[in-house]
């Protein structure tokens, strides 16, 4: 099961839970003030170990030419 951050908009705490991808988006409980005004954070072992997707493509910036010189 995945590991999920979450932050309270209400006390600041910030606290972990395991949940299944199906509740992840659930509003969770601050267990410091009981608040369920909560937000999920991206898990920091998705961070961690969740790689493979690459960064975005590289952009390639044309040089500043002129060509009306
Ligand atoms: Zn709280």
């Amino acid at each position: 099961m995945p590991l999920y951050d979450f932050a309270c908009r209400e006390c600041g705490q910030v606290f972990e839970k395991k949940l299944k991808m199906s509740e992840s988006s659930d509003a969770q409980i601050c267990p410091t003030c009981g608040s369920d005004d909560t937000r999920r954070h991206m898990s920091s072992a998705f961070a961690v170990g969740g790689g493979g997707r690459s960064a975005a493509p590289a952009v390639s910036v044309p040089p500043p030419t002129s060509r009306f010189t």
